[in-house]
């Protein structure tokens, strides 16, 4: 059986660490054995990105830049490649797989702008011939953990910039679906890049605890599950790194009176179910204000319901795939059935889908469940499967107090036609990412991810231009240049 390595100062290397199954979803059968990295296996991996970062951030940030375009073009050129390795592991439709390689691009080409992103500050006589100007210096060795549901997105939210930065890189992807992010990491050494700046460690808890604690290891950006973030966030700080932890999420979408219907129940179908609503954008909550507009949406929404496709990865009409594994299925099938426990409608159930020829693939159909209320626990909790909860309020007020009142405050959107509503919502509401008829406001690559509340944990927030904050470090240096021919005396008074 194919064993998914390690990627360690240049090399695909096995170190006879102890594996793991690796599951094609879609079929529930093992597919690979991954890797597990003990701390020795950690340890060789940080010490190749230490040894490679003197020359790499000597290297100007143009040439690093050129690597990052060689790099894009291999991505591009080897996109159906990927998106492959995403659908044997993680179980997305290829038309789904093809969108997350395309955002992760996007970053890449943001960190082609390195030479203008690292320009620094200048200022010209900040005193009588004496000029200022800030540099941003790379850390030194950093590294990020990284979730199932974007193997190939979210660490690209991550190396491109650090690695243009001029830091070397660890990552630890996801164990449950590993190959996509090795497969793209060989990729950028192909493109160019010098020996150890890019290494890959595959494994679970004793990698990441080891990456947490090594003083080698200078900054730590994670994606994944709450209260590991918190873990992640709480560790790292306490060993005097610098982290961004993002966590999960609970995304409300409000219908208002007003919305077009038909476009907003399409809207919501693809942001509710998409990827079997293993997002963290994913619409998970529809909030609608009034009866009528309950009525009507649970109406619409049933109806289009009846359509979707769930089936295994490799065939592109489905609309979406299974769920990452056995067990998590379970989880999601148990959520439906505390919401019918605790008194909720469910309208259409999920929770007996039949995948023809697929029989023991992680499968729950699209379910949609009616009048569900604040305090279930179907509500409280991120479900993360092709689960849609309406909950019935009777103003837009109700529906803003409703999200603010929840932990999670990663995104949230509203659908209408009334401009002053949704200027409103998108000034009033606590959450860090917005859409007005916009379901997933995923931020474009010139921008930056992250949520509030429980959903991020840090100050600086993922990619973008909080990411060129995030991978370095200000230094600003005062200059003065006196005339030999002036004589200064002593001044005791602080410099003004
Ligand atoms: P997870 O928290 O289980 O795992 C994330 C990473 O942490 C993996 O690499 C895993 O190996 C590691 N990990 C797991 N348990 C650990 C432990 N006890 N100690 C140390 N490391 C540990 O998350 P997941 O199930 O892979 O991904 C789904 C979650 O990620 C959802 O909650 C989703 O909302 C969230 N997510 C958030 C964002 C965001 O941007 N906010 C994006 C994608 C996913």
């Amino acid at each position: 059986m194919k064993l998914v390595e390690h990627l360690i100062n240049g090399e695909l290397v096995s170190m006879g660490d102890p594996t793991q199954d690796v599951f094609n979803p879609s079929t529930g059968e093992v597919g690979k054995q991954v890797e597990i990295a003990t701390k020795n296996t950690v340890e060789k991996a940080i010490t190749a990105a230490q040894e490679a970062f003197p020359a790499w951030r000597a290297t100007p940030p143009l040439k690093r830049a050129r690597i990052m375009f060689r790099f894009k073009e291999l991505l591009e050129k080897n996109i159906n490649k990927i998106a492959q390795l995403i659908g044997e592991e993680h179980g997305k439709i290829a038309h789904d797989a093809l969108g997350e390689i395309t955002r992760g691009i996007e970053n890449v080409e943001y960190a082609c702008y390195a030479p203008q992103l690292l320009k620094g500050e200048h200022s010209k006589n900040i005193s009588s011939n004496i000029d200022s100007w800030s540099e941003f210096h790379p850390l030194g060795v950093v590294t990020g953990i990284t979730p199932f549901n974007f193997p190939a997105m979210v660490p690209l939210w991550m190396y491109p910039m650090a690695i243009v930065c001029g830091n070397c890189f660890v990552l630890k992807p996801s164990e449950r679906d590993p190959s996509a992010a090795l497969f793209v990491a060989q990729l950028l050494n192909e493109a160019g890049l010098p020996k150890g700046v890019m290494n890959v460690v595959n494994g679970g808890k004793e990698a990441v605890d080891t990456l947490l604690t090594d003083e080698r290891i200078q900054a730590v950006s994670f994606v994944g599950s709450t209260p590991i973030a918190k873990y992640i966030y709480q560790t790292a700080t306490a060993h005097d790194k610098r982290c961004q932890a993002l966590g999960g999420a609970k995304n409300h979408a409000i219908v208002m009176q007003d919305a077009e219907m038909e476009n907003t129940v399409n809207a919501l179908i693809g942001a509710a179910f998409g990827s079997s609503g293993e997002r963290c954008m994913a619409i998970s909550v529809a909030v609608a204000v009034g009866e009528e507009t309950a009525d009507n949406l649970i109406a619409g929404l049933k109806s289009k319901m009846s359509d979707l496709k769930v089936g295994n990865f490799d065939n592109s009409k489905n609309d979406f795939g299974p769920l990452i594994t056995q067990e998590h299925m379970e989880k999601v099938k148990e959520y439906i059935t505390s919401a019918e426990a605790q008194g909720a409608d469910i309208v259409v159930d999920g929770r007996s889908v039949n995948v023809k020829g697929c029989e023991n693939g992680f499968y729950v159909g699209g379910t949609l469940i009616d009048s569900v209320e604040a305090s279930m626990k179907s509500y409280k909790e991120e479900i993360f499967g092709p689960v849609l909860q309406v909950v019935r309020v009777e103003t837009m007020q109700q529906a803003i107090d409703l999200i603010d009142e929840h932990e999670y405050g990663n995104g949230t959107c509203i659908f209408t036609r009334d401009g002053e509503a949704a200027r409103y919502f998108s000034d009033q509401i606590k959450v860090g990412m917005v859409g007005i008829n916009v379901p997933l406001p995923v931020p474009a690559a010139q921008h930056s991810f992250g949520g509030w509340k429980q959903s991020m944990f840090g100050d600086l927030a993922a990619y973008g231009p909080d990411s060129v904050r995030f991978y370095t470090r200000r230094k600003t240096i005062t200059q003065r240049w006196p005339s030999s021919s002036i004589r200064e005396g002593v001044n005791f008074s602080f410099p003004s």
